[in-house]
């Protein structure tokens, strides 16, 4: 399915093509986790957005390579150059090593991002295992005159970057103007900004340097991982709101100073979920994992149904009522798509095919998307509507196959049981009874699996 896509792009201020430097091959970045602790639903919100994003673009004919970086060093408790490192608070507070923390919370963030269906980036890299490659964009930068060192650092010069704050439509030389004075007087300018940190020996996290031990700045990750796998061409990039005025805008101050052009041409952000209509986040204490949703009912994919229902450029109200809402309507619609598995109507799917496309393109209208089904749904049923709901559901991610009951898992298993026992005789047996309940049970090279028929 061929189609021309547009996304709202948070730099040019409109909605856009995606026009992709390499014709139908897309570059995609998405700033990813900070991994200190639990990662909750308003983060997923975030990567349910890259993920309906890649979704959308598949679908829609191009091809896709994502990165994404996952912060394991460098980020302060405030987003810009103040506070402690997340990591070095975290491995404090659990008496682990930061890497210890890092190997958890990485794993927790996978293994939730997988429950939630997450179609994850191509590359997933950890800001410590590209400290080389940091040293050198850093060189770089001075080397080109953009960034000096002090006795605390490297700092970015932002004065030398005529197009700072451009993405948060932020005027540098107002702000200026109003700056409180400055704790650190070797800083240039207020809104310098730290591209590497001269650790004090007892630091946990360092690396040598050409500026001696420390650490990186939490922005010039993401300029690195997208340079080290797309040079000097990303054609989108995503993250939360709250990373424009500062990570993206020094992101943007980074790479286009070290390339002179204009690395990132579609900045893509999702508005916060909210929770009981305030602020959700880690620091407010406020926040739910997928397991504390889990413990109310709400399975993961319940989650990925309530984010259909708002548009990503809106804020979301996470309510207890409005996931009852999404846990029903997610039923009927797993229900209905069942029921047109069987059917035998005729009914011709290409005007929804037709609405559905149009939705996702434009600017992923996924509340657009999800009416589209709906109203599908509610034709005699079909096997036409069944296999063309199988093919939107390439974007939606839902898993339609039921659940495999326990009283056919535990037959399996005593099936196993008999054939290592060498009763082959009474192994059929059993299989033959799970067929009769409509599952067929097959041998594997790890043991077996069961599928409905
Ligand atoms: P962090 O792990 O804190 O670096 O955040 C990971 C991602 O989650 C970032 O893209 C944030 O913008 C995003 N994020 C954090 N809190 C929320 C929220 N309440 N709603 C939506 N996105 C969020
Ligand atoms: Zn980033």
């Amino acid at each position: 399915m061929e189609k021309i896509v547009k996304f709202y792009n948070s730099l040019t201020r409109q909605k856009e093509e995606i026009l992709p430097e390499n014709k139908e091959f897309i570059k995609m970045y998405s700033c990813g986790p900070t991994v200190y602790s639990y990662p909750h639903i308003g983060n997923f919100r975030a990567y349910l957005f890259m993920d309906n994003i890649r979704r959308t673009l598949k679908y829609c004919g191009y091809k896709l390579e994502g990165v994404m970086n996952i912060t394991d060093v460098g980020h302060l408790t405030s987003d810009a150059d103040e506070g402690e490192d997340k990591m070095v608070v975290a491995s404090q507070r659990e008496h682990k090593s930061p890497w210890e923390i890092a190997k958890f919370y990485t794993d927790i963030f996978m293994r939730d991002a997988k429950r939630l269906n997450i179609d994850l980036p191509e590359h997933i890299v950890p800001a410590t295992s590209v400290i080389k490659e940091m040293i050198n964009f850093v060189q770089g930068l001075i080397d080109k005159g953009f960034a000096y060192v002090t006795s605390k650092g490297v700092y970015f010069e932002i004065a030398k970057f005529k197009n700072y704050g451009r993405l948060s439509g932020m005027n540098i030389e107002e702000k200026l103007a109003g700056a409180r004075i400055e704790v650190d007087d070797e800083k240039r300018s207020p809104y310098d900004f730290v591209l590497w940190v001269k650790a004090p020996k007892e630091h946990i996290m360092q690396w040598d340097s050409p500026w001696g031990k420390g650490y990186p700045g939490w922005h010039i990750e993401c300029s690195v991982i997208g340079d080290k796998y797309f040079g000097d061409s990303i054609d989108i990039h995503t993250g939360g709101i709250d990373h424009k005025p500062v990570h993206h805008e020094n992101e943007i101050a980074q790479s286009d100073a070290y390339y002179g052009k204009q690395v990132v041409k579609h900045w893509m952000h999702l508005e916060f979920l909210q929770i009981d209509s305030g602020k959700m986040g880690k620091s407010l204490g406020n926040t739910y994992t997928l397991d504390d949703l889990e413990k109310q009912g709400f399975a993961p994919e319940v989650f990925r149904y309530f984010y259909f229902m708002a548009h990503y450029s809106k804020q979301q109200n996470f309510t207890k009522d409005a996931m009852e809402g999404a846990k029903n309507s997610l039923k009927s619609l797993k229900n209905l798509v069942r029921e047109h598995e069987k059917g035998v109507a005729k009914v011709d799917t290409a005007k929804y095919e037709k609405e559905f496309v149009e939705a996702i393109a434009d600017d992923l209208n996924m509340p657009n998307a999800l009416a589209v089904v709906i109203k599908m749904l509610k034709e005699e049923r079909s096997k036409d509507v069944y296999n063309a709901f199988n093919k939107f559901n390439q974007v939606l991610g839902f898993k339609i196959e039921e659940e495999i009951p326990d009283e056919i898992k535990e037959l399996a298993k005593e099936r196993w049981q008999e054939k290592k026992n060498k009763n082959f005789a009474k192994a059929d047996e059993i299989r033959n009874l799970i067929l009769e309940k409509g599952y067929e049970v097959k041998d594997t090279r790890e043991g077996f699996e069961i599928n409905k028929i």
